[in-house]
């Protein structure tokens, strides 16, 4: 059972202030060249692109290096702090872009996702292991203060209970991306145990959000469902009605990550595998909530190849373990995530708020 209220130790208030004082002041005299600075690789993607000028609004524009790869930076990324381009598969341009920028704490958001990995596994291969390892090795040698590894509900398989997904269960995935996602788990809490490396990670659930459209994972669905409905009025969904799975809204992703991030590590018996979770619904439960506020809005179903990866996926996940030891709690549940992503999207889609209450 979860515990109703849990107060954060003087460890972690400590640390918090410090932070706090340190954007203070950076944010009062400019950013001091010698402070160690955070790269996010995979800067551009879904998450990647959000949690950057979070971090920017937090840690002040400077000190936040934002990498990308192939697809060009929205402006919102380019022009708020910098920018670089990093290839993660290979070892020698991320350390100089490490190097380069003095950095002390990586979140490492390169992947290849679920969908994209079964059209192309030795690419996703590549980039989830060989890009994980050039991270790891590369912040074991500078002696990196932090990384951050996100996970992923792909860890789990068929045989994993899926009512909720226990913290500690079989992990026995039928993807590539899932394979790749244990194989990251394991080899975080191996750099940690070993050497020392203070390396978090979550399993993120699948993440909805308004900003930038997903890339390629097996949840894109309950971002796709909201474009539609705003733009055409109807969506045809690639997974069936009754498809349910754990979902977390962007400003909850957020939050779990840097909560995390900060968390008194003395508190911290799991480092790299916590359960998170949010919320869950299936896909027919997203669109008749989407109708309450489009009434006309028409959803079907056509399943493809990504049926079969939902299905071996859990409906819900344990995540007592994350609550207990950093105080986890969602913001966001299915009603109050659809009216603030039919807000945001209206907004950035330039269409005219609705007449009637759209709470
Ligand atoms: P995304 O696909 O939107 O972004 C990933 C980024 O990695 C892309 O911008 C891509 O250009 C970049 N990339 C690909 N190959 C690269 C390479 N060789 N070098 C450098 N960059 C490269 O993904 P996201 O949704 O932002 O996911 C971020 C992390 O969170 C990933 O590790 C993913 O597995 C995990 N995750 C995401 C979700 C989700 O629903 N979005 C769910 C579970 C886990």
């Amino acid at each position: 059972m979860r515990k109703l209220v849990a107060s954060h130790g003087p460890t972690v208030m400590k640390q918090r202030a410090v932070a706090y004082n340190r954007c203070h002041h950076a944010g009062k005299r400019g950013w001091d060249a010698t402070m160690k600075k955070i790269l996010i690789t995979g800067a551009v993607g879904q998450i990647g692109s959000e949690l950057t000028l979070a971090l920017r609004e937090r840690h002040g524009a400077e000190s936040v290096v934002a990498a990308g790869h192939r697809t060009p930076p929205s402006e919102a990324l380019r022009n708020s702090g910098p920018f670089i381009t990093v290839d993660v598969a290979d070892r020698r341009q991320l350390a100089a872009a490490l190097d380069g920028h003095n950095v002390g704490t990586v979140y490492h958001l390169a992947a290849i996702l679920s969908a994209t990995g079964e059209k192309n596994p030795l690419l996703a291969w590549q980039v989830n292991i060989d890009g994980l390892i050039n991270v790891l090795e590369v912040a074991r040698d500078k002696k990196l203060d932090q990384v951050f590894l996100p996970s992923s509900i792909a860890v789990f398989g068929p045989q994993t209970p899926r009512d909720p997904a226990p913290q500690e269960t079989v992990l026995q995935p039928t993807t590539v991306y899932g394979i790749t996602k244990v194989a990251g788990e394991l080899l975080g809490d191996y750099y940690a145990a070993r050497y020392g490396l203070d390396v978090r990670g979550l399993r993120y659930p699948g993440i909805i959000s308004s900003e930038t459209p997903p890339g390629g994972g097996t949840t894109d669905y309950a971002v796709e469902i909201f474009y539609h409905a705003l733009d055409r009025g109807e969506y045809t969904c690639f997974v069936g009605p009754e498809t349910v799975l754990p979902m977390m809204y962007m400003p909850d992703c957020i939050k779990a990550t840097l909560d995390l991030m900060d968390a008194d590590s003395s508190r911290l018996r799991h480092r790299c595998t916590f359960n998170v979770g949010a919320m869950s619904f299936s896909a027919a439960e997203l669109a008749t909530e989407i109708t309450r506020h489009l009434p006309d809005f028409v959803c079907s179903y056509e399943p493809d190849f990504r049926q079969q990866i939902a299905d071996s996926w859990p409906k819900t996940v344990d995540d007592d373990a994350a609550h207990d030891e950093w105080d986890w709690r969602p913001d966001y549940d299915l009603a109050t995530m659809t009216a603030d992503m039919l807000r945001r999207l209206r907004a950035r889609l330039g269409q005219a708020p609705p007449t009637t209450s759209d709470a």
